[in-house]
C-alpha cells in the first residue's frame, strides 16, 4: 500500500552526509525551512568509514594550496582554499562535537577538525548524530530511507524533487534543491563509462548508495559534465573474494583493509610490470588511478617479509587506546600486536593477516622464482615479474631507484627477504573527482555554462575541482556543502 505525500519547504537537500548536512545546517541557520532526503538508514555516508579528519593540504591558503595540489579548475580550487578555515570555524560554531586545531594525520600536521574528537568510529557517529539532530532542532526534517529520483522543473526553474521511501512516493516542493548524493563510485556502469574499461580493477570504497543518483538527476534536466570525469581519490583494496564489511557496526573494515602498505612495496600488472610510482602513497591517488587503467586480469602488491612485518600493519591511534571501548570489537583483537617503530612501541593491527582471513588472494613463497611461478596460474607473466624484481632490487641496492623506467621517488625498499608475498588488489574509489559542473557559488551549470535556476550541488555530486590529488576530500565536500546551503538560501531573497 502506498501513502504518497507532498511536503513544502524552502530548501530540499538530497543526501544526508557531510556535504548534504553542511548545506542543510547552513540554510536552516539562515531561517530557511529544510528537508533532507537520505537514502540510507542513518546520516553520515562515507565519512563514517573514514578516519574522520577534515583537513586540507598546506597551511598558507591559496598560494600554497595551488602549488601543492594540481587542480582541474583553479576558480573552484581557490574558493575551497580561501573558505576552508571559515568552514571549520562555522562547523565548530554550530556546536558539532569535535576537536578544532592542529591535527596530525598520517605523519603530517594540518589545521582542521577531527569529527567527534577521535578517529575511531564512535567519533563520527557522535558528530553526524549531532548534525542530524541540529537540523531538526532548527525546524528541518530529515527523512531516512528516502531516495531522491527525479527533479521537478517548471518554466526552466527547479521547483523540487521526487523521492521514494519504500513504496511511498514523496514529492518535496522546494524553492531550491541541493544535490549532495556523493559520487558515482558504487555504480559499476558509470565507473566503466567514465573511469575504467577494466571493471575488475575498480571497486567502491564508499557507501553503496554512492550510485551517481544526483549526477543522473542533474544530467536528466540538461546539466553539464565537469572536466576530469576519469579521475578519483582512492586507495588500493584487497580484491574480491575478500569480504570488506560495509554494513555492520564496526565502520573500521575499509580502513583496516586498505592497502596503505603498497607505497612501501611494488605493485604490478599482469605483465609483471610496475606501472606507477608507489612511493607517494596517500599524498596522491596516482597509484590507484593508474591501477584502474591497467590491462584487465589482476593487480598485485609484491613485498618481502621485512616490508610485511614493518609496514603491512595499521597503527592503532593513541587516542583510541585511551578509550578501550572504541576498539572493543572482538573480531579485531586477534590481529593486534606490539610493534617497534621509530623507537616507539605501538599497537598495530596485522592488515595482511586480516585480509587473508577475509578471503583475499594472498600468495606466499620462499623465493622470487617460486613467487613468480605461483602467480603464473593467476595470469601474471612469470618472466616479466622476475625481471621487474631483479631490476628493481639492483637499482635500490645502488640507491638509484629514481633511475628506474618508472622511478620510485620514496620508500624504495629492497624486496629480498623470504618469505615473499603477493596480494591481489583493486583500485578502491572513495570519491569520483568528476561530476556535475558547478560555479564558485555551487550553482549547477547547463551546457552553455549558465546556472540552472534553483539547482545547487556539492562534491562528489559536483565535480571538476580536483584531479588525482585530492588535497582533502572531507574539506571539499564540507566547504562546497556550506557554499551550496548559503547560495540556495540566498537565492530565495
Ligand atoms: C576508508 C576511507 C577513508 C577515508 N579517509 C578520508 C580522509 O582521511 N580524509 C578525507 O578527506 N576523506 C576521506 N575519505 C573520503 C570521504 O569520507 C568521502 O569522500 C566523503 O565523506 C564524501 O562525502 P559526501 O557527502 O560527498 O558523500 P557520501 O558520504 O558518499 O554521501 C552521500 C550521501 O547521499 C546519500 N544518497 C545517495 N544517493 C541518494 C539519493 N538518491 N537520495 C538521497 N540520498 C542519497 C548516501 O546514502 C550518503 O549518505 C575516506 C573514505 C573512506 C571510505
Amino acid at each position: 500500500m502506498t501513502n504518497d505525500s507532498t511536503i513544502h519547504c524552502d530548501v530540499a537537500v538530497a543526501g544526508g552526509a557531510l556535504a548534504g548536512l553542511s548545506a542543510a545546517l547552513f540554510a536552516a541557520g539562515q531561517g530557511r525551512s529544510v528537508v533532507v532526503l537520505e537514502a540510507g538508514q542513518r546520516t553520515g555516508g562515507t565519512a563514517l568509514f573514514s578516519g574522520g579528519a577534515i583537513h586540507i593540504e598546506g597551511r598558507q591558503g591559496w598560494d600554497e594550496y595551488q602549488g601543492l595540489v594540481p587542480l582541474a579548475d583553479p576558480v573552484l580550487g581557490k574558493m575551497l582554499a580561501e573558505r576552508y578555515e571559515e568552514f571549520i570555524q562555522w562547523l565548530a560554531s554550530t556546536g558539532a562535537p569535535g576537536r578544532v586545531g592542529e591535527l596530525v594525520y598520517r605523519d603530517r600536521s594540518f589545521f582542521g577538525f577531527q569529527m567527534g574528537g577521535t578517529s575511531m568510529p564512535v567519533g563520527k557517529l557522535k558528530f553526524f548524530d549531532y548534525l542530524h539532530q541540529r537540523v531538526e532542532e532548527l525546524g528541518g526534517k530529515v527523512l531516512l530511507g528516502a531516495r531522491g529520483t527525479r527533479l521537478i522543473v517548471e518554466n526552466g526553474q527547479v521547483k523540487g524533487i521526487v523521492a521514494h521511501q519504500g513504496a511511498r512516493e514523496i514529492t518535496v516542493r522546494a524553492r531550491s534543491v541541493v544535490l549532495a548524493t556523493g559520487g558515482f563510485q558504487a555504480n559499476p556502469a558509470l565507473l566503466e563509462k567514465f573511469v575504467s574499461r577494466a571493471p575488475d580493477h575498480v571497486a567502491q570504497r564508499a557507501t553503496s548508495n554512492a550510485r551517481g543518483d544526483g549526477l543522473q538527476m542533474a544530467l536528466d534536466i540538461g546539466a553539464k559534465l565537469s572536466p576530469r570525469m576519469e579521475t578519483f581519490y582512492g586507495h588500493l583494496l584487497p580484491a574480491p573474494p575478500c569480504k570488506i564489511n560495509w554494513t555492520h557496526g564496526y565502520y573500521l573494515d575499509p580502513i583496516l583493509l586498505s592497502s596503505y602498505y603498497a607505497k612501501h612495496a611494488i605493485v604490478v600488472n599482469i605483465h609483471g610490470e610496475r606501472f606507477a610510482d608507489e612511493g607517494p602513497g596517500e599524498t596522491n591517488a596516482v597509484l590507484a588511478n593508474e591501477a584502474s587503467r591497467q590491462p584487465t586480469g589482476g593487480l598485485w602488491v609484491i613485498m618481502d617479509s621485512t616490508i610485511r612485518q614493518n609496514f603491512a600493519r595499521y597503527e592503532i591511534p593513541r587516542d583510541a587506546l585511551k578509550r578501550p571501548s572504541s576498539i572493543r570489537h572482538i573480531g579485531f583483537l586477534k590481529y593486534l600486536g606490539l610493534l617497534r617503530t621509530d623507537g616507539r612501541l605501538v599497537v598495530a593491527l596485522d592488515s595482511l593477516r586480516l585480509a587473508r582471513d577475509r578471503g583475499a588472494v594472498v600468495i606466499e613463497a620462499n623465493s622470487v622464482t617460486e613467487l613468480a611461478a605461483r602467480l603464473g596460474p593467476h595470469g601474471v607473466n612469470d618472466d616479466g615479474l622476475q625481471k621487474t624484481l631483479a631490476d628493481f632490487n639492483a637499482k635500490v641496492t645502488h640507491g638509484a631507484a629514481m633511475e628506474l623506467p618508472i622511478p620510485k621517488t620514496k620508500l624504495a625498499h629492497k624486496i629480498a627477504t623470504p618469505p615473499f608475498f603477493a596480494i591481489k588488489v583493486v583500485a578502491g574509489v572513495s570519491l569520483t573527482h568528476g561530476g556535475v559542473a558547478i560555479n564558485a557559488k555551487a550553482q549547477v551549470l547547463d551546457q552553455n555554462d549558465a546556472p540552472i535556476p534553483g539547482l545547487f550541488a556539492a562534491p562528489g555530486t559536483a565535480g571538476g575541482i580536483h584531479h588525482l590529488y585530492y588535497g582533502g576530500s572531507h574539506s571539499t565536500c564540507g566547504v562546497f556543502g556550506m557554499i551550496a546551503g548559503e547560495s540556495a538560501s540566498a537565492a530565495l531573497g
